[in-house]
């Protein structure tokens, strides 16, 4: 019989949490073996997990693809440049994304091999007495069983599955089928007007779908800060989106190549005719088969595995990080664990600021915000003082041509620490690292008033919203 092949740290999952984690083990001298089932669509082995291959980076690939040709198709004409005869190749557009995803996923190949990881390609199953069951995705029968004194999990999460539209991967599809439609559908509707249904339905409406979002909630993007959210959903109306609120699915039928899709909403029942149907109501931690019985893994009471502040499951010496667990499921919040468990492991004590993880949703234009939102301070009767500074105001953003929205601050009404930064407008997704680092050193509006930006740049708006906090911006009426 074969030794069982042992490791220091076994990782389940390469993703952003679970590759990180590896190179960090790596790093730290940990002796380090991370498994990943990711299967690609030439149908080998892919690391990188949901984000490298069908989240994050495919969505932006698509989403600055089709930027472009929403601003060459009309978009530049207030600059005085006129474009005709615009033409897209959608498969050209999806090969692009898909040469871009096999470059990184092929990247974190090449890192692990660097850092000496020894990747396994195989679904990994947590059994008792902190070892691994391996399973071959092509025979399931052929298994392996490796050990390790640490075991991070970082399975990452699926799209929720809701019964009255079932994905079928051609008419209703999920946010990976919505990557590769091989041309924009005439009418396209998505279940769920949240972080993906905005995304994706950005990209295909600014490549000529009809669009129309069923959103079952009456309030538009609970998550964000109202005033932006409020100003979100004019300007994307305004685009084009068609944004039904308080719209609940209840059934879908299939009618040749379309889809009938019945929802109600405060009048009475709908019915919808479409091409095409996304289906984005949220994601789901993957713990189905990912631990024995027993192994007597804990989970909470919404499925996610249970943690303690260093990331321990119930079960010593493993460990769970990512979408898996609780918090928002972002890339970036799962990498940052998967370093500080890392450091766990090898006996350190880091410590993870999720007070202050930035959000981003990369429509055009952008949203980001890192903090609390006003609705939420109010709700906890803190005592706040609030300053905004519209981008119609910022020099940089009028040569751009780029002037709706704004940057809003909250502050503490006595000590003015920084509570929360929201933005819409151009380049939020990079404006909203100097709110983080900010907040991070527990700045207050103060300090960003008295930080010396650039002129003209977008940051300024963040300056003038710091300085607008005690009614002192310089380029708007206080
Ligand atoms: P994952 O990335 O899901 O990786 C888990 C990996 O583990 C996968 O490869 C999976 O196949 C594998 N796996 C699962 N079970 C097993 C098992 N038993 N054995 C072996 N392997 C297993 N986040 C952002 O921050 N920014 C964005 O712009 C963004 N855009 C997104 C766009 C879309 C369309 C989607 C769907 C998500 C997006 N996200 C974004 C969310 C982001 O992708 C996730 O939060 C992030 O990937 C979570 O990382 P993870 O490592 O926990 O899990
Ligand atoms: P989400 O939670 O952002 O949005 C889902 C929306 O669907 C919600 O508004 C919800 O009210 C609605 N909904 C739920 N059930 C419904 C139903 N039956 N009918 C109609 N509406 C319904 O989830 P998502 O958009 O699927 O994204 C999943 C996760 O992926 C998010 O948590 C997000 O963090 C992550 N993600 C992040 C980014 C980014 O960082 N830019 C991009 C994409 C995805």
């Amino acid at each position: 019989m074969t030794k069982e092949r042992e490791f220091d740290v076994i990782i389940v999952g390469g993703g952003p949490g679970g590759y990180v984690a590896a190179i960090r083990c790596a790093q730290l001298g940990l002796n380090t073996a991370c498994i990943d089932n990711f299967v690609g669509k030439d149908g080998k082995s892919s690391l990188g997990g949901t984000c490298l291959n069908v989240g994050c980076i495919p969505s932006k690939a698509l989403l600055e693809s089709s930027e472009h040709y929403a601003q060459v198709s009309g978009g530049l004409e207030s600059h005085g440049i006129k474009i005709s005869g615009v033409k897209i190749d959608v498969s050209a557009m999806i090969q692009r994304k898909d040469d871009i995803v096999s470059r990184l996923t092929g990247g974190i190949a090449g890192l692990f091999k660097a850092n000496k990881i020894t990747s396994i390609h195989g679904h990994g199953k947590l059994l008792d007495g902190k070892r691994i069951e391996v399973s071959s995705t092509s025979d399931p029968e052929s298994k392996e069983i490796i050990s390790a004194e640490s075991i991070i999990l970082a399975a990452g999460s699926s799209s929720i599955d809701i019964p009255c539209a079932l994905v079928d991967g051609k008419t209703i599809v999920d946010s990976t089928g919505a990557l590769d439609f091989d041309k924009a559908p005439k009418k396209l509707g998505v279940i769920g007007a949240g972080v993906i249904g905005l995304e994706l339905g950005s990209v295909w409406q600014r490549l000529g779908s009809e669009v129309v979002l069923l959103e079952a909630q009456d309030e538009f993007l609970p998550v964000a800060d109202q005033k932006v959210a409020r100003e979100a959903k004019r300007l994307f109306s305004k685009q084009g989106l068609d944004i039904r609120l308080g719209a609940r699915v209840t059934g879908t039928e299939k009618k040749g190549r379309k889809v009938i899709v019945e929802y109600e909403d405060k009048s009475g029942t709908q019915t919808l005719e479409l091409d095409k149907l996304i289906v984005a109501v949220g994601r789901k931690p993957n713990t189905d088969n990912l631990f024995a019985p027993e192994a007597e893994l804990l989970l909470d009471e919404r499925g996610f595995i249970e943690v303690d502040s260093f990331w321990q499951t119930n079960i010593p010496g493993v460990y769970a990080i990512g979408d898996l667990i609780r918090g928002p499921m972002l890339a970036h919040k799962a990498s940052e664990e998967g370093v500080a468990v890392a450091e766990v492991i090898s006996g350190e004590e880091p410590e993870l600021n999720y007070d202050v993880i930035p959000s981003v949703i990369y429509t055009h234009p952008e949203i980001a915000w890192t903090g609390q939102t006003e609705q939420h301070l109010k709700r906890a009767g803190e005592k706040i003082k609030v300053g905004s500074f519209p981008f119609a105001a910022s020099g940089r953003a009028q040569a751009l041509g780029e002037t709706d929205g704004m940057v809003k601050i909250i502050s503490h009404q006595e000590t003015d620490q920084i509570l929360g930064v929201h933005i819409i407008g151009p380049q939020a997704s990079e404006l909203i690292a100097e709110a983080v680092l900010a907040m991070e050193y527990s700045a207050s509006t103060e300090d960003l008033a008295l930080t010396i930006h650039a002129h003209p740049t977008l940051s300024e708006a963040i300056h003038e919203a710091a300085l607008a906090v005690d009614k002192r911006a310089l380029h708007i009426p206080n």
